[in-house]
Formats: structure tokens, sequence, C-alpha cells
């Protein structure tokens, strides 16, 4: 995995990279004022402890000092993982106006951090769950867009066989060695669909030409992406993908 590493640019260099952003924070239960020191990188091959944190969903939490109570804390924040060669930039405000501006900066960017968007896999997302999934999906060696695809074939497979089933989110996940899709429903029910064996592969086959070049900027890999490439081999293709009301 370290050959992909050594082009790894390193965007800031470390101390730039991990200055915090103090913040002033009130707690809704107490009213206690507190300051936080939120941090606008992570980079997980030089502190794998914190991609633990945000897994579990530590990371993104404050505990008030005076009351215990928890709130989440949710910010533009960097993902950065090394190992993979892979970023991914949490935007959870305004995604969309986010992620054009940010690769609107293209041009003040550094030597390095365009080096980087060279051989990185980059992404944004639009909160932690993705984020998340994210963080899955490359640990277990797979391809967020072939996923992508592959989610849409299985939840329109699960929407036939349960048209009553109001869906939230389908986030990738991996359950007893077995890839598939945790389906959240509207009544906050947690379903798994598994990806049928073979699946997987059949989408990179039917879909690795039509699918668009890497680009060297932040790109959103999500349902939208998707019903734009199944839109564009199959316009009749996009009654059968998925619905989901996010
Ligand atoms: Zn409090």
């Amino acid at each position: 995995m370290s050959d992909k590493s050594a082009f790894h640019p390193l965007l800031p260099n470390e101390e730039e990279r991990y200055k915090p952003i103090s913040a002033d924070l009130t707690c809704r239960k107490c009213g206690k004022k507190s300051k936080v020191q939120l941090r606008a990188c992570v980079n997980v091959s030089l502190h794998p402890e914190e991609k633990e944190q945000i897994l579990n969903g530590s990371f993104f939490k404050f505990t008030c000092p005076d009351c215990g109570e928890q709130v989440s804390i949710m910010y533009p924040c960097l993902y950065d993982d090394m190992s993979l060669a892979l970023m991914v930039y949490l935007l959870p405000d305004d995604t969309e106006d986010a992620l054009e501006k940010m690769n609107a900066q293209q041009d003040k960017w550094s030597p390095e951090m365009l080096k980087a968007a060279m051989v990185c896999t980059m992404r944004a997302v639009r909160n932690t769950n993705e984020l998340c999934e994210k963080i899955k999906i490359f640990d277990n060696g797979l391809d967020d867009r072939y996923i992508e695809l592959t989610k849409a074939f299985v939840f329109s497979q699960f929407a036939k066989q349960n048209p009553d089933i109001k869906v939230l989110q389908v986030l990738y996940e991996r359950k007893d060695g077995k890839d598939g899709f945790v389906i959240i429903t509207k009544d906050e029910k947690t379903l798994f669909a598994e990806i049928p064996e073979g699946l997987y592969d059949e989408i990179i086959r039917l879909f690795k030409d039509v699918i668009p070049k890497k680009k060297t900027e932040y790109e959103l890999i999500d349902a939208g992406w998707t019903m734009k490439i199944l839109e564009s081999r199959n316009p009749n293709a996009v009654k059968d993908a998925p619905q989901s009301e996010e």
C-alpha cells in the first residue's frame, strides 16, 4: 500500500494541519459557555486513533464539562488517509456550494496540493454517516463509484420487494464478512441487504468504460452522481434507481 503514499503530497505542513480552530459553544442543557478546539484536518496515517473516534462517533461530539450533555459539532473537516491516497472533505453546510467554492480555489492550491490532486481519490461528503461510509468502502479495498452503482441496483430490488418501507438512508457496510448496505428506514429501523454474489464485479464490468475519468478536484459520489451515470447509459434505467428521500 505504500507505493501510492510515496507520491502523497502532504497538504499543509504538520503544524498548519493541526492548527485548531477555536469556537464558542453554549451548552443547550445548562447554558455553560465553553471554548472548544476544532480540527480542520484529520490525518489518520499519523493518528490512527482518530479514525476510530470518527467511526465510533466520538470525534464530532463535545461533552459539556458542567453537566455532561453531549452535543454533535459539525464543521468542514478534511479526512486524509495517506496510505490509501484518500482525501474526504466533510462539508456539512450547503455542501454543493461549499464544494464548488473549494474546487474553484484550485489556482490557490499549493504545488504539493496540486500534485496530491493528481494521485489522490478526492471526495466530498455531506455528513458524518457518509464520511464513515467512505472510510469503510476504501478500507475494504472497494471503489465507491462502483459501490454507489451497486447500491442503486440492490436498493431498487429492495424497494420492489418492500414497497411500503420508507427509506431514509442507504449506507455501505461489511457485516460478518459480507458486503452489503445498511438501510435506515423512516421509522428508525435498520435493515441489512447483502450484495448478491458477483454483482459488484458485474457492475465494474458494465460501467468501467462509462464512468468519468478521475478529476483533480473533490467530487460528490452519491445517489445523484449514480443517477447521472445511469441516465447517460440508459434513460430507462432511471426509474429503477433508488429514490431515497435525503
Ligand atoms: Zn451543560
